[in-house]
């Protein structure tokens, strides 16, 4: 499995590849702007031309930009809406223009599910109209707490098949979400069932790439709590049947375990790498 961690664009775009190729990564993530801000300043051509040719030198794949933490596609708030589907529509633009091979996002929180997923079909029609390029767009599975959707593969499916483009859509599996929202990733006769469950309702040739986190909370709890690997309720068994599943380790990983020590990214790599047999 190629892996990846999230790495900071504090020090511009060109610092997280270095960044991701100093700790031995073959791919990364980034946010394409402040996650937790609406502005974004403008992306400078000569920035995204060295983010490019830096890129290319360590020769890393996959890269993929997530969503900033603001939006809410799903929700009937007329002007949340909108900033939610400009800001889709700028980092997804920047993603291309990065030439990023995947842009990922959570569907959102919404009070009726319904309503919630007609919303997130249509906003995702929208950015898709609007902006052209080779990005692929993936759902995140959530968690499925308070109101999010999109916790069960039943959503995930639906949203899939409804979006008018869907050769420009997949999904990004989070480990711990699906394992927060009831899919038991622990023991291998849970991810058989999981996967048979995925395969069902959503297909596993729209699966493209996974979050690898280990859990804090149980299986079905709803919490977004994300540990490292091998020391949260998922274990290290669980990410065992993830590295050696014939068919799922040639997809991607990206960690986003936590980074409390400089090294947490790299003890993370390293566990998973030795877990392959
Ligand atoms: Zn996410
Ligand atoms: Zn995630």
């Amino acid at each position: 499995m190629k892996l990846g961690a999230h790495v900071s664009i504090g020090k511009g775009f060109p610092g997280a590849v270095n960044q991701a190729y100093s700790i031995g990564c073959d791919g990364f993530q980034i946010f394409a702007g402040n996650p937790r801000g609406w502005a974004r300043k403008p992306l400078a051509d000569s920035e995204v031309a060295q983010f490019r040719k830096e890129r290319e030198k360590y020769a890393l794949w996959p890269v993929m930009v997530h969503l900033s933490y603001l939006p809410n596609p799903a929700t009937t708030d007329p002007e949340l809406y909108e900033k939610s589907v400009l800001t889709m529509v700028e980092d997804f633009s920047r993603a291309n223009a990065l030439g990023a091979d995947f842009f990922v996002f959570h569907p959102g929180k919404a009070k009726d599910r319904d309503i919630g997923l007609k919303k997130i079909i249509a906003a995702v029609n929208l950015v898709l109209e609007k902006v052209k390029g080779s990005t692929l767009l993936l759902f995140e599975n959530q968690s499925g707490a308070g109101g999010e959707v999109a916790g069960s593969f039943q959503d995930l499916g639906l949203l899939i098949k409804e979006v008018n483009q869907g050769d420009r859509v997949g999904v990004c599996f989070d480990t711990c979400h699906a394992f927060a929202a009831g899919y038991d990733l622990s023991s291998d006769s849970g991810w058989q069932q999981t996967l048979d469950e995925f395969e069902k309702f959503v297909g596993l040739s729209n699966l493209k790439i996974f979050h690898l986190n280990d859990a804090v909370g149980t299986v079905g709890s709803h919490l977004d709590r994300h540990q490292h690997i091998g020391r949260g309720m998922i274990g290290l068994q669980g990410f065992s049947f993830l590295m050696n599943h014939p068919r799922l380790n040639q997809l991607p990983g990206i960690l986003e375990t936590p980074q409390e020590a400089p090294d947490d990214d790299l003890m993370n790599l390293k566990t998973l790498r030795q877990l392959v047999k």
